[in-house]
């Protein structure tokens, strides 16, 4: 157990600075811990193989190192690696590796389990356990980097929280999570990289933007009438979709950053041309907004049917014909459980 120990990462150059010279270590250590860090992706204090062995001692007395341990990994043939996590106390949750037109992009879980049991979802259906820390979220970041040097021979060019949980509900440890990943003594990687993805409170939205927060943010939409919405999204009960797209447009005007609109294409049930109709008068209301609409990863259990490619592809040349930017982005990982929440559910279920 690590007790009260402190992370080494979320430790500014200053910080470990000020650490070194308190152990009466030269200033000159905090670079090299840092690119043990960061770049080199280490998971334990004896990797640091050129700092004294006294000091790793010492470092690893005072601070904590890699606070999740992989507990499972798949590969599908589509080259996605989905990773099973498991927390010090043993929760699982999951992170995934995605290989699409010359991105590598990292998605990242920001809860244990969600508690806001969006109908087609499995990880709704675990109910929440907790909140990850900031040290936890980035902790899957590195991990999945490190699986991207190794698979493909390269770094990772995105980042985005859409594993499991709503990012908004653990609103303090996402942001913090956001300013290590961004940090130019973290990792580095340009908010434009960044996307979070929120099943759509109105008011954290609106919060993000007046903390100054840059990374592109998506709305998961997926309904275009309120009626339709609650139906599939509890939360749009309190959360309406005048207040989402007014939430949204004003994330875009205070953070000039990038907004998208996220769209599971379902069959039968918000994919006739009229939804389509609908979608665009909503699009537009949102300057540059690119909508995603989304091929569904179904989930065993559940009755929801995804679209079929005529009808998706019906909906981006609408979108596009009248000047919505919109891409169809194809269901990943299907031959390895890839839906959301369903390897680290499996991995619950195996628990008890
Ligand atoms: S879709 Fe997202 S917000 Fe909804 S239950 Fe699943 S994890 Fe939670």
């Amino acid at each position: 157990m690590s007790g009260l120990k402190r992370n080494l990462r979320q430790l500014t150059r200053g910080q470990l600075e000020q650490w070194l010279k308190e152990q009466g270590e030269p200033a000159y250590r905090a670079g090299q811990i840092q690119e043990w860090l960061w770049q080199k992706g280490a998971v334990s204090f004896s990797e640091m193989s050129n700092v004294p062995m006294k000091l790793r001692q010492k470092l690893a007395e005072q601070f904590l190192f890699a606070p999740l341990s992989i507990n499972q990994r798949q590969q599908s043939r589509d080259q996605t690696i989905k990773l099973r996590f498991v927390t010090h106390e043993g929760f699982r949750i999951e992170g995934v590796l995605i290989f699409s037109e010359g991105r590598v992009t990292a998605c990242v879980s920001s809860q244990v389990g969600c508690s806001l049991t969006c109908a087609f979802c499995a990880t709704g259906r675990m109910g929440r356990q907790r909140n990850l820390s900031s040290d936890e979220i980035v902790e899957q970041v590195l991990l999945l980097r490190k699986e991207a040097l190794q698979a493909a021979g390269t770094s990772l060019t995105n980042v985005v929280y859409m594993g499991m949980g709503e990012p908004l509900l653990n609103y303090r440890e996402v942001v913090r999570s956001l300013e290590m990943l961004t940090a130019p003594d973290g990792l580095a990687l340009s908010p434009r990289r960044i996307t979070v993805s929120t099943a759509g409170i109105a008011k954290l939205m609106r919060r993000l933007a007046d903390d100054g927060v840059r990374v592109r943010l998506a709305l998961s939409l997926h309904a275009t009438t309120d009626e339709q919405r609650n139906r599939i999204m509890p939360i749009n009960e309190e959360n309406q979709l005048e207040s989402l797209i007014a939430a949204l447009r004003y994330y875009h005007e205070r953070s000039g950053s990038r907004i998208s609109l996220e769209y599971i294409l379902f069959a039968g049930f918000n994919d006739t041309m009229e939804d389509a109709r609908r979608l665009l008068k909503l699009a537009r209301q949102l300057p540059g907004v690119h909508v995603n609409l989304i091929e569904y990863n179904e989930v065993p259990g559940l009755s929801f049917r995804g679209s079929d490619a005529v009808t998706v592809k019906r909906f981006q040349e609408f979108l596009e014909r009248y000047g919505i930017a919109a891409t169809v982005r194809h269901s990943r990982g299907r031959d390895i459980d890839a839906a959301c929440g369903q390897l680290a559910n499996r991995g619950m279920k195996e628990q008890r």
